[in-house]
């Protein structure tokens, strides 16, 4: 059967790769068009078309898929723990009959290692795509600042061995953007940086984010539902993550209502487990498609099951732990020094409850 239909397969890709090639050549690109442009939604328009995401369901039609080259699975050969799982965790985040109430020993000591139930099973995250929209090089003093693709692929591998350790496995993409539309986005992202108008309006880092995430949601990831996208960038001053009272700040952060990570350089190339440590926050919210929330708000659609529950959610995963060894804890007083976490740092209980009752991990 494979013998038969290669040559067929073989025969529709030619007759693809023609079509484009007549329709290129009679002047009916769609390059122009498809450059990257801001996208703006107002607060009542995101709000209209995350209520339409939610009542379309599986329906919902799949993006064009021409606006990206594919992404890019990277770490294939990785996997948990072949030997079963049995991390240490930390358990300070929640109350004590909370962890008992899920075969969970809980120390005596606060801020004590705590071993899970026997039968932990491997777990799987949603996608987390990645895009670097920054470069290497020398700033006006020589020193080499931003970020290239393999200083990227560094932090992310250690957040993928330090995920292993607790048995869920990553499921990390690469976004490839094609040249022409990467050096607009950088362009758009240095504009905001600095304060100056993209394409005639003015535009901050924030604007540019929602924008990226919007045409990479928009043009490549209408399926699956839920994901994560970790933007590498240069060095930024005061990007509001939220809302009026949300943090405003020049490290990295996660996005309140878009599911985007910011990971600046300076300073966070040389920040051990930067992506590790803003992973806790990320799989810890709540996502539907591109919209995400620190804790469940009062939506019906996402069955918030009460004012308790999303206190606690809250504290799970999207405040900063209370232990210093807790890797959700980053301790970062100075903005302009490195993270630096250890390996050696755990997991609180309650962060991994809340990655699988958020559904953004899942058994195998
Ligand atoms: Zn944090």
């Amino acid at each position: 059967m494979r013998e038969f239909m290669t040559p067929l397969i073989s025969f529709f890709r030619l007759l693809g790769l023609l079509a484009c090639f007549i329709l290129a050549a009679c002047g009916r690109s769609g390059d122009e068009e498809e450059d990257f442009i801001l996208i703006r939604l107002t607060e009542e328009e995101k709000q209209a078309e995350l209520l339409t995401l939610l009542k379309a369901g599986d329906q919902f039609p799949q993006g064009s898929g021409n606006f990206f080259d594919e992404t890019i699975q990277i770490d294939e050969e990785g996997g948990v723990p072949a030997g079963g799982c049995r991390p240490d965790f930390v358990a300070q985040r929640w109350r004590p009959d909370q962890y008992q109430a899920r075969g969970f020993t809980q120390s005596t000591e606060r801020c004590g290692l705590n071993k899970p139930p026997a039968d932990l099973k491997p777990r799987e995250s949603i996608p987390i795509h990645w895009l670097n929209l920054s470069t290497r090089r020398a700033n006006a003093t020589g020193a080499m600042i931003g970020w290239s693709d393999a200083m990227a692929e560094t932090r992310i591998q250690e957040a993928i061995d330090w995920f292993e350790n607790y048995c869920i496995e990553l499921n990390v993409n690469k976004v490839n953007v094609r040249a022409n539309r990467l050096a607009n986005m950088r362009a758009a992202m240095t504009a905001g940086i600095q304060g100056r108008p993209f394409q005639g309006e003015n535009v901050t880092v924030e604007t540019v984010s929602d924008s990226v995430n919007a045409l990479l949601y928009r043009e490549e990831l209408r399926r699956p539902r839920k994901y994560l996208l970790i933007l590498f960038t240069d060095a930024y001053q005061n990007v509001r993550f939220g809302d009026p009272d949300s943090r405003i700040n020049r490290t990295a952060g996660n996005f309140e209502s878009i599911p985007v990570i910011l990971v600046p350089d300076p300073p966070d190339s040389a920040s051990t487990h930067i992506i590790t440590h803003e992973l806790i926050h990320g799989l810890g919210k709540v996502l539907v498609r591109q919209s995400s929330f620190p804790f469940l708000r009062n939506i019906p659609e996402l069955e918030n099951p009460g004012p308790e529950a999303v206190s606690l959610n809250r504290q799970a995963t999207w405040d900063e732990g209370g232990c210093p060894f807790d890797m959700g804890n980053a301790e970062r007083t100075d903005q302009d020094v490195p993270l630096a976490k250890p390996n050696s740092d755990k997991m609180d209980w309650a962060s991994f409850w809340q990655f699988d009752r958020n559904g953004n991990t899942g058994i195998k």
